[in-house]
C-alpha cells in the first residue's frame, strides 16, 4: 500500500524541483528590470548634524549582487558592496562632522545577479550644518516716530530656517536681505496712533537643524505731532452717487487683508520708491488729523499729491497689481503688492490704463490718471503705503533705500 503512494510522491518532488530549477534558470537569463533600491531616512535637501542614520532598502524581484556607494564622488564605506539577497534593509551612518558644512550627495549603484547584470542608481542630496548658531541684532535699540517704518536687521553666521520677531503684540517674520545672505530683515509698521512708549522686541532665530537662539531688543515709539485740519467736506450728493456706482468699501478692506497674507515672499523692489506723479504740491501730508461730518475724527493715512487733472499716475515700484476697482470712498483704486507685505495704494483715479489684477508692473509704468472719484473734493492722487496692513508715511520710502 505504502509503496504505491511513495512512487507518485517522489515523481511529484522531482517534477517540482525540476520546475523550480528551470524557472530559476529561465529568470537568470530573462530578467531585465532595473533593481529597485531606495535610500531611506535621509530627506532630499534635508539638513543634518553629527551622526546621521540612513537605510539602504531593496525589495527587488531578483537578487541584488553588489552595491557601490559613493559620497561626493568618493567611495563610501558605510554600505557593504556584496549583498546577495533580493530584500534587505541595511542601516548606515554618516559622520557629518567629517564633512564640510554645505551640500553633499550620496549615490548608490546597484547591480543584480542575473545574466544581464541589470543596474540602477539612486542618489540623494542633503546638507550638513554642524556650525553652532550665532546671531545678533545689527542695532538693538530702535527709536521710531509714530507713522514711520522700523527696519530691523539681524545678522547670523549662516543661513537659518526661520527668524520671528515679537513686538507691539504682533508677530513678524524676517527674510534674508538677498537669497544667500546671512543678514535678515523685517519691516515693522508703526501706526500713527501706536502709543508713544518703549516696547520689547523678542526675536527667535532657528537654524535648519533645530538649534535656536533668543535675542532681545527694544523699540521706542516717539510721539509725532501730526498737523490738524478742519472743515474738510465732500458734497453729500456726490458721495451718495459714488456709493451707487461703486463696490462696497468693505470689499477693499477684505481684499487688502487677504493680500497682506498672500504678499509675494520676495522683495520685488529695488532702490527707493518713486513718487507716483510729477508732484506740484502736497495738499495733505501723512497723518493729518481730520474731522469730517461723514467720518468723524480720523487720521489721513496717505499723502495727497496734486498736479493737473488727469496727469499720469505710475507705479511707485515693481510689483504685482492686486486691486483694480471702484469704491465709494477711494474711488477708482489700484493696489500694488511689492512683496514682503509692502503694498502701495492709488485712490481717486479718473481712469485706469490697460492693467489687470495679477499683472506684473514695473516702477514708472502708468496705471491711470489723476481724478476725483470717490470721497474727494478736487483732483488729486491719494497715495498710501502699507506695511503688513498698516499705513505708514510713504514719503520715508521715497527717501530711504530698503
Ligand atoms: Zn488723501
Amino acid at each position: 500500500m505504502l509503496h504505491k503512494l511513495i512512487k507518485p510522491f517522489i515523481g511529484l518532488c522531482i517534477l517540482g524541483i525540476t520546475y523550480s530549477i528551470g524557472n530559476k534558470i529561465y529568470l537568470y537569463y530573462t530578467h531585465n528590470k532595473a533593481p529597485i533600491v531606495t535610500i531611506d531616512g535621509l530627506k532630499v535637501d534635508g539638513y543634518y548634524k553629527g551622526s546621521t542614520e540612513g537605510k539602504l532598502v531593496a525589495n527587488n524581484p531578483y537578487k541584488i549582487a553588489t552595491t557601490e556607494a559613493v559620497l561626493d564622488g568618493k567611495p563610501f564605506a558605510g554600505i557593504p558592496s556584496k549583498m546577495g539577497s533580493r530584500k534587505f534593509s541595511h542601516a548606515f551612518t554618516i559622520n557629518t562632522e567629517q564633512l564640510e558644512d554645505g551640500e553633499h550627495t550620496l549615490t548608490v549603484l546597484s547591480t543584480d545577479a542575473s545574466r544581464r547584470a541589470n543596474t540602477s542608481d539612486v542618489s540623494i542630496t542633503f546638507n550638513v550644518d554642524n556650525k553652532a548658531l550665532a546671531a545678533s541684532f545689527v542695532e538693538t535699540n530702535y527709536r521710531i516716530d509714530q507713522g514711520k517704518t522700523a527696519h530691523i536687521k539681524i545678522q547670523t553666521n549662516k543661513q537659518v530656517a526661520k527668524i520671528t520677531l515679537k513686538t507691539l503684540n504682533k508677530v513678524f517674520s524676517c527674510t534674508p536681505c538677498t537669497p544667500t545672505s546671512f543678514s535678515y530683515e523685517c519691516f515693522i509698521p508703526i501706526d500713527c496712533e501706536d502709543a508713544p512708549m518703549q516696547y520689547d522686541i523678542a526675536a527667535e532665530v532657528t537654524d535648519h537643524v533645530g538649534q535656536s537662539l533668543k535675542l532681545s531688543g527694544s523699540l521706542e515709539i516717539i510721539q509725532f505731532n501730526f498737523p490738524k485740519q478742519r472743515g474738510f467736506s465732500v458734497d453729500s450728493e456726490k458721495l451718495s452717487a459714488e456709493k451707487e456706482i461703486s463696490t462696497k468699501d468693505q470689499v477693499l478692506q477684505e481684499a487688502l487683508d487677504r493680500w497682506a497674507k498672500e504678499s509675494l515672499k520676495q522683495k520685488q523692489w529695488y532702490g527707493k520708491f518713486e513718487l507716483p506723479i510729477q508732484v506740484r504740491r502736497i495738499t495733505t501730508p501723512f497723518g493729518e488729523v481730520r474731522i469730517t461730518p461723514e467720518r468723524g475724527r480720523y487720521m489721513h493715512r496717505g499723502v495727497d499729491l496734486v498736479n493737473m487733472p488727469r496727469s499720469i499716475v505710475w507705479a511707485a515700484q515693481n510689483g504685482k497689481i492686486i486691486i483694480k476697482d471702484r469704491f465709494a470712498m477711494s474711488g477708482n483704486t489700484v493696489a500694488i503688492d511689492h512683496g514682503l507685505g509692502i503694498v502701495t495704494l492709488y485712490f481717486h483715479l479718473d481712469s485706469f490704463t490697460d492693467i489687470e489684477v495679477g499683472d506684473p508692473i514695473k516702477k514708472g509704468q502708468p496705471i491711470g490718471k489723476v481724478g476725483m472719484t470717490g470721497y474727494a473734493n478736487g483732483y488729486h492722487l491719494h497715495w498710501e503705503l502699507r506695511v503688513n496692513g498698516t499705513a505708514v508715511d510713504p514719503m520715508e520710502w521715497t527717501e530711504t533705500i530698503y
